[in-house]
């Protein structure tokens, strides 16, 4: 059966062919671990994750890297404010490796939680500044490149054309639309392929250009074509990385090798939520960890994120992952049903729900239609062993476990969860005798909670 996907590139619908035989190649944009990552990010490794199975259950092998940005991503896309793990290392009195360590660490232990299928290959920068600088000192002699007094650029104008994935007209940009950071710069699309670092820069190497640093976008350049070769079959990321750093990557490829390096781009949309904007200002970030404290399970994330395509925006509410929550007790307690079921279900049916589903996730992964056919087979009137192994396949690319037992937890009171939120703001005020009022009041209400590093647990007495 053909499988068709989005090609940012092209903008259509196209059917997937590996370049290489029966292996997909692909490469993921991965996180910058200077911070937790938020269930944003995480809607974004979901659609990785359903890629990566859909693949598998059309029959692929897979190659498959993801990059962890541990240097040289500054606040800026222009290039330009402090280097994103050097502030968070300043902020958190730990050194920048510190810093990634820990926050690799629960960036995978998030993965884990939402049963990622795991890409083969996860690579740190800072293990392949050679492979960087060899990519920014080739393509100088290629003159692709030129040095300033704080970076090396790579020069857009030398290519036939630049922002190929965004649509960005040269011509009519050359007005100046951005200000320029550096006035040394070209052209205002030229960006740093490496950085000059200042005397206290704290990461920082040898290199031609004396103790420098790597522009953002050299690190997956350099890993893809060192993992993939020049020419792979699909890169994926967020929408965000559309125009500056999915652009940045092929300028710099074109560059050197004179190609594109991925057939089929290919971009998750954004989580919202309530409606809007996630971030620190308006208190609605959330972490996985947050809808684990409230007593879901990590799995109803992954069923919520099935609710809409890859493509379009997801909106997050808390009813929303209480109704993917019992979805899950429900499938779970469908295939169960189904397992200890002895009717006779005719193969021509079996057959009829399979065609549908496979049509489902080869159509550019349309979850939710997916979901309807899982659905119907779980609620199918004849119980029969058969679904329940219908259901276990289809489970390869869901991943929810179906034939795991979930624990039918409770879910915490509202009242409850106020009255923690209210603890945590007493304990910053360090009013440990409101916290602690706060505290005998929750342990009325029959919860307990108990204080961990990174927030509380709470648990029913
Ligand atoms: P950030 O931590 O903001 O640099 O984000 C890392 C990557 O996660 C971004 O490049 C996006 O591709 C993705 N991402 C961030 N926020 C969201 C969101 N709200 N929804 C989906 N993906 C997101
Ligand atoms: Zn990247």
């Amino acid at each position: 059966m053909e499988l068709k996907l989005y090609n940012t590139l092209t903008k259509r619908k196209e059917i997937f062919k590996p370049i290489h035989g029966n292996e997909v190649r692909i490469y993921s944009c991965g996180p910058t671990v200077y911070k937790d990552a938020t269930i944003g990010n995480m809607r974004t490794n979901v659609f990785m994750d359903i890629l990566r199975r859909v693949l598998k259950y059309n029959g692929y092998t897979l190659k498959h890297v993801m990059n962890i940005t541990d240097v040289g991503h500054l606040v800026s896309d222009a290039d330009e404010g402090e280097d994103k793990m050097i502030k968070s290392a300043k902020e958190e009195g730990k050194t920048p490796l510190e810093i990634a360590e820990f926050y690799t660490k629960r960036f995978l232990k998030d993965l884990k939680d939402l049963n990622i299928d795991m890409p083969e290959i996860i690579c740190k920068a800072t293990d392949h500044i050679d492979d960087m600088l060899k990519f920014v000192e080739e393509l100088m002699k290629k003159g692709y490149a030129y040095e300033t007094s704080t970076a090396i650029y790579f020069d857009v104008s030398k290519l036939d054309e630049y922002g190929v994935l965004s649509g960005i007209n040269l011509e009519e940009q050359k007005e100046g639309a951005r200000v320029e950071v550096d006035k040394e710069k070209k052209n205002p699309y030229d960006f740093a392929l490496w950085i000059k670092a200042p005397e206290n820069h704290l990461m920082k190497w040898d290199s031609p250009w004396g103790l420098s640093y790597p522009g953002w976008h050299i690190e997956c350049s350099a890993m893809s074509k060192k993992y993939l070769g020049e020419e792979f079959d699909i890169h994926t990321g967020g929408i965000d990385l559309i125009p500056t750093h999915h652009e940045n990557e092929i300028a710099q490829s074109k560059g050197l090798t004179g190609k594109n390096p991925a057939r089929f781009w290919i971009h998750g949309e954004y989580l919202l939520i309530n409606g809007g904007k996630m971030s620190k200002s308006l208190g609605n970030v959330y972490l996985l960890s947050d809808i684990i404290k409230r007593g879901y399970s990590p799995l109803s994330y992954r069923i919520f994120c099935f609710s809409a395509s890859y493509r379009n925006k997801l909106n997050f509410t808390w009813e929303a992952i209480d109704a993917s929550n019992k979805a899950l007790i429900k499938l779970k307690e469908a295939y169960r049903k189904h397992l200890e079921g002895n009717d006779d279900v005719q193969e021509e049916i079996i057959n009829e729900f399979e065609n549908k589903f496979h049509e489902a996730i080869n159509d550019d992964l349309n979850m939710p239609l997916a979901m309807s056919i899982v659905w119907e087979v779980a609620k199918y009137n004849l119980k029969s062993k058969k679904l329940a192994n219908l259901l276990l396949k289809f489970d390869t690319v869901l991943g929810i476990k179906i034939d795991e037992l979930e624990e039918n937890k409770e879910k915490i009171p509202d009242e409850v969860l106020e009255l923690v939120e209210k603890r945590k703001q007493a304990r910053q005020d360090k009013n440990w005798e409101l916290s602690d009022k706060i505290r005998d009041e929750i342990n009325k209400k029959g919860y307990n909670i108990k204080d961990q590093k990174d927030g509380v647990i709470i648990e029913k007495l």
